[in-house]
């Protein structure tokens, strides 16, 4: 599944490749997906419009066309764009075809069908993202206050911290030497303050190595989203800790999810 910094790499790429093109046909294939897809009626408010930019917004990308409308896109667990000079004979899963006024064709695919596609107003109410000056140890503090569930389910919860997921929520709690399973509201000034810092950087990081990951082809695909990522702590169950290099790193199930931790580094 996409996470924040996958889906702002989207967003870049698209950027790059769709500004200044216009939607002149629309095409839904299939409208089954987690919300029904808007059909060529519903989208004429955003067809022939110029598209002046992809903003994201958590795990949302809106299609900018300097109105008061937005295409709204969320990738789901499988979703994703194909960006190529003709309609891909061969594309499986396809839900929505968009031709543009440059000849180009923008395919959404999702085989697992969880994404979603809609014509709607930018969001007005703010989500916190974890950015420096959005997230800060306050909040965190406040969120965790009297919260007796795992501090690694309150952080991948997207009502709290909007784009947070397993890989990087791992990542933040070993760097802050804090166990998956630690109940929230245990944490002390000091931890949330470490936490917070944490969050920011693994985020901020992969946000920017996602970006240098783009090269500049011109086609979009699956691809694109998927960049090289170390992991320290997530997928490493059973290795030798990179951190202490004594301890062996073990792996508890939260809320459905795996979690690794290494025993020695995270308290
Ligand atoms: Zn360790």
């Amino acid at each position: 599944m996409p996470e924040l910094p996958e889906v702002n790499t989207l967003a870049v790429a698209l950027a790059r490749q769709l500004r200044g093109d216009s939607i002149t046909e629309w095409h839904r294939l299939s409208p089954k997906l987690r919300l029904p897809i808007p059909g060529s009626k519903e989208a004429r408010a955003i067809i022939g419009g110029k598209i002046v930019g992809i903003k994201r917004v958590a795990k949302n990308l809106y299609f900018d066309f300097a109105g008061e409308l937005f295409l709204k896109a969320h990738l789901g667990m499988t979703g994703h764009f194909h960006l190529t000079p003709e309609p891909l004979k061969e594309l499986k899963h396809a839900h929505l075809r968009l031709k543009l006024q440059s000849g180009r064709i923008l395919t959404f695919c999702d085989p697992r069908r969880f994404g979603s596609i809609e014509i709607t107003a930018f969001p007005d109410e703010c989500v916190t993202e974890p950015f420096a000056g959005i997230l800060t140890p306050q909040y965190l503090a406040t969120v965790c206050a009297k919260k007796q569930c795992s501090i690694k389910a309150l952080i991948m919860d997207q009502q709290i911290i909007a784009g947070l997921g397993n890989i990087y929520a791992a990542e933040a709690l070993f760097a802050a030497g804090i166990r998956p399973d630690r109940a929230a509201a245990s944490l002390s000034r000091t931890e949330l303050k470490k936490l917070c810092q944490a969050i920011i950087t693994v985020i901020d990081k992969a946000v920017k190595d996602g970006i240098a990951s783009l090269t500049d082809q011109p086609e979009i695909d699956a691809d694109t989203t998927h960049f090289e990522i170390t992991t320290l702590i997530y997928g490493q169950q059973g290795g030798l800790c990179s951190k202490c290099r004594k301890g062996t790193v073990e792996m508890v199930r939260i809320g459905g999810r795996s979690s690794c931790y290494c025993p020695l580094c995270q308290k």
